[in-house]
């Protein structure tokens, strides 16, 4: 039975539709990782409330293209479950009492909220649930008690936060020595796995545009204008690619290029889609010495992403015309999930000495 398998929890927040970066850092995992494990994805729309509390039409558009989405890509809803975060209370119970086995500096000292501060540009504005996202992560993830946590490099220092939840959890409410190996917890008689990320075959993908002021690419994100999106049509993708930065010190084709994948997304988004590995070094090496023009290698770019984009824009347009058929998708997908989270919660309130009464959830 599929519920023996082992689990995985991962999810994205609803502040826009997929793109590449989200294709190549999980969304490729999790498709490979569906027939081996019991598979939960979370929308996670309360975390886009941290920055846009004032757009919630907004928000709930994103829920339905996330769901179209993964639907569009492939993800199975009769194997994986495709849940609604807000509509899994168990999460928000455990939040609380995990908020509370955590330093408060230890979670400002996230490097991922201090960059996405900075990256999103929320200097002091941002509300008191933006860093209590990361605590509120935590319990998105181990309310599934997985195995593995299929992400991006971006979020490593949130599974490592998650980690210490779990730790502190299982020695404070289940006697679990503090010296016990990770991989042992569960055996030694605790609750919550230490759980593992399993990152994507690209960990960053950068986005189209220009560096920040420390001379970086920005991650490709969805909040930064600066993504190729899994729905963009082919006149969308072709613009994109066409305008997108590549070496601005590059005036004439004939002009020695930057192939440095870190400098140039151009050669970033070559090696990780151009299947034609033969092309991709002849042209690196014409670029590199001022004999191939950008607009030849945007070109073939532009062919490479519609290959990989057609099939998934089919399948988008299918689900485009049945709303209702996703709606029921992740009405069910919310149910499979609010089993296992209740179950978690309810053997974490066992384990603090707070099961009371028991209680059954019913979505209707
Ligand atoms: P936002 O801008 O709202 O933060 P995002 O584009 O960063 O959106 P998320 O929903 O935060 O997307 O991330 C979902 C998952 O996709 C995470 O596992 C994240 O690490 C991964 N991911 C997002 N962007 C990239 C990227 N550019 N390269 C690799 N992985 C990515
Ligand atoms: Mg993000």
């Amino acid at each position: 039975m599929s519920t023996e398998k082992p689990r995985i929890l991962t999810g994205d927040t609803p502040t826009g539709k997929l793109h590449l970066g989200h294709y190549v850092g999980s969304v490729e995992n999790r498709l490979a990782l569906q027939d081996q494990f019991d598979c939960y994805f979370l929308i996670a729309n309360k975390h886009a409330f941290t920055t846009r509390s004032d757009q919630p039409d907004e928000i709930r558009q994103s829920v339905i293209d996330i769901a179209m989405d993964w639907l569009a890509v492939g993800i199975d809803p009769n194997r994986s479950a495709m849940f609604i975060q807000s509509e899994v209370p168990a999460i928000d119970e455990l939040t609380f009492f995990f908020a509370m086995l955590i330093p408060f500096n230890r979670v400002m000292r996230n490097p991922t909220l201090s960059q996405e501060i900075k990256d999103k540009e929320l200097g002091d504005k941002y509300p008191f649930g933006f860093p209590m996202y990361a605590v509120g992560q935590c319990a998105d993830i181990l309310a599934f008690r997985p195995q593995l946590v299929p992400v991006g490099e971006d979020q490593l220092p949130h599974l490592e936060l998650t980690r210490e939840v779990a730790r502190k959890f299982n020695q404070l409410y289940c006697g679990v020595d503090p010296q016990t190996d990770d991989k042992d917890y569960i055996k030694a008689g605790g609750l919550l796995p230490i759980i593992e990320p399993k990152l994507g075959r690209v960990k960053r993908l950068v986005g189209l545009g220009a560096p920040s002021s420390d001379g970086k690419l920005l991650k490709m994100s969805k909040s930064l204008n600066n993504a190729i999106f899994l729905s963009d049509d082919a006149d969308t993708v072709q613009k994109k690619v066409m305008g997108m930065y590549t070496d601005p010190k590059r005036i004439r084709a004939t002009d020695p290029g930057e192939t440095d994948p870190e400098k140039n997304p151009l050669w970033a988004f070559h090696e990780t889609f151009n299947n034609d590995a033969a092309w991709v070094d002849e042209h690196r090496d014409l670029y590199k010495n001022g004999k191939v023009g950008d607009v030849a290698v945007k070109r073939k770019l532009v062919e490479v992403l519609n290959t990989l984009i057609d099939p998934i824009r089919t399948r988008r347009k299918h689900y485009e015309q049945r709303p209702d058929e996703v709606i029921d998708v992740l009405k069910a997908g919310t149910a499979k999930a609010n089993a296992v989270a209740e179950e978690t919660l309810h053997l974490a309130k066992k384990a603090m000495r707070q099961d009371y009464f028991s209680r059954k959830l019913v979505i209707v």
